[in-house]
């Protein structure tokens, strides 16, 4: 296990390759390992696991993304998820994950996963849910092992990270009686749990059976991400008693993990308000001795549909800046749709430049090297240079070229007044003047 080995002062190659990767000291990323602050996405029955992007997630390196894809009850359409996972991939998202309920789900898992060059991420208790509901008449029938076996069967089949909402507790669930919020669980995850215990007056499976879950992951080696299933679905509900209550559990469950040697993050804060954003960060840090941070957004107004991927990437700009580790996209169509290829593509990239941006206020000159070098290339007008570096260079071009071929100075917004032109007539004829 590489929390053990970290532990024992081993350097295994991955670590090596991480440091190389990262542009920092093995020895730093060893001691983040050992003591929980890093984690490494990866499942050691992965196949082809060298062929798969090695993926640091924590303290000290730069703020990664992740993707969602996977079928709905109503959208099943595979060939298009496959689609999904190209353009994902391809717009260099760091890391994707499955989210499919609709269809055979053991069949597309399996598919996306094998199609997969990054870590690869579920929810099973989708599945658990799904396979009760068709099996045993209603999802409430579902066992404490049917839940079990699914993560079991996620893990056979080489996934890298899932979330486990081991925080949702029956005594949270019981104060929804008496405690308000506006917005429910919004958690999909959280909601059927809730309803199990609610139904069957017991305690969340997957607290009750953390040690359980913890041998298994040992046993793959694959990281737990520890889903917030009772995270705001509005900004008023943020920070309320559910969010931080499950928070308090969730830190516990972080602690069980790392004496295991099981490597843990943790998800979080759903909608939350901007000026709340920056304390959210340092309360799950505090709390947790600097777990991994994986956050969901997090969205900063609950008005931005259908452009919540922009409200989100606002609110995970400042996230990263303030130590948020890992990214979930959202795309335009949350709150409203499966999304398609080209919201997926919109949403990674949205949380591509939230990353980059938290990244130069963590990481300064590491990470503001190209932003550097698009300076200068501005200064000498070097358009070629400026677009290579954009974000998408492709449509970069396009726009750039989109009223016919443009000056070699210039554009075809102020033509002539380009400032970068300006400045050097006007410094040129005051020399002549001289
Ligand atoms: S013409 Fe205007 S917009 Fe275009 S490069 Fe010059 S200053 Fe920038």
């Amino acid at each position: 296990m590489i929390m053990k080995y970290a532990k024992d002062g081993l350097v295994v190659d991955e670590v090596k390759e991480l440091a190389k990767i990262e542009e920092t000291s093995y020895k730093k990323i060893l001691r983040r390992i050992a003591d929980g602050r890093i984690v490494v996405a990866r499942n050691v029955a992965r196949k082809d696991l060298s062929k798969i992007k090695l993926v640091g997630i924590g303290y000290g390196l730069r703020t990664k993304v992740n993707a969602n894809i996977g079928t709905s009850m109503l959208v099943n359409d595979l060939d298009m998820e496959k689609r999904k996972l190209e353009v994902a991939i391809q717009n260099e998202t760091d890391t994707v994950m499955d989210l499919s309920t609709g269809g055979d789900i053991d069949a597309i898992r399996r598919e996306l996963i094998s199609l997969s060059t990054v870590p690869f991420g579920t929810v099973p208790i989708y599945q658990a849910y799904i396979e009760a509901a068709e099996k045993k008449k209603s999802p409430i029938f579902m066992t404490e092992d049917d839940i079990l076996s699914v993560i079991e069967k996620h893990l056979k089949d080489g996934v890298d990270f899932m979330t486990i909402h081991a925080g949702i507790r029956y005594e949270h669930i019981m104060k929804l009686k008496y405690i308000q919020r506006i917005a429910g669980i919004v958690s999909r995850g959280g909601a059927i749990l809730a309803a199990w215990m609610y139904y069957n007056k017991a305690e969340n499976p997957l607290y009750k059976n953390y040690d359980y879950i913890l041998e298994m992951f040992q046993e793959y080696d694959a990281v737990i991400s520890l889903g917030d299933a009772l995270r705001p679905g509005a900004i008023v509900d943020a920070h309320d008693y559910f969010q931080v209550a499950e928070l308090v559990t969730i830190a516990e469950l972080v602690h069980r993990s790392r004496k295991a040697n099981v490597q843990t993050m943790v998800e979080g804060p759903g909608h939350v308000p901007l000026n709340e954003v920056i304390m959210d960060i340092k309360l799950q840090k505090r709390i947790t001795k600097g777990a991994p941070y994986y956050v969901l957004g997090p969205i900063v107004t609950d008005i931005s549909t259908p452009y919540d991927h922009i409200s989100a990437a606002i609110g995970a700009a400042l996230a990263a800046a303030a130590g948020a580790d890992f990214l979930c996209y959202l795309t335009p169509s949350e709150h409203l749709s499966l999304p398609n290829e080209e919201q997926v593509k919109l949403g990674v990239i949205a949380t591509r430049i939230a990353a980059h941006a938290g990244d130069i206020v963590k990481y300064g000159w590491k990470a503001k090297k190209n932003d550097l070098e698009v300076a200068i290339a501005r200064a000498r007008q070097d358009w070629n240079k400026i677009i290579e570096l954009a974000i998408e260079p492709k449509l970069a071009k396009a726009i750039h070229e989109q009223f016919g071929p443009q000056p070699d100075k210039g554009c075809t917004m102020c033509g002539p007044l380009c400032v970068y032109i300006l400045l050097e007539e006007l410094l040129k004829e005051s020399k002549g003047s001289e």
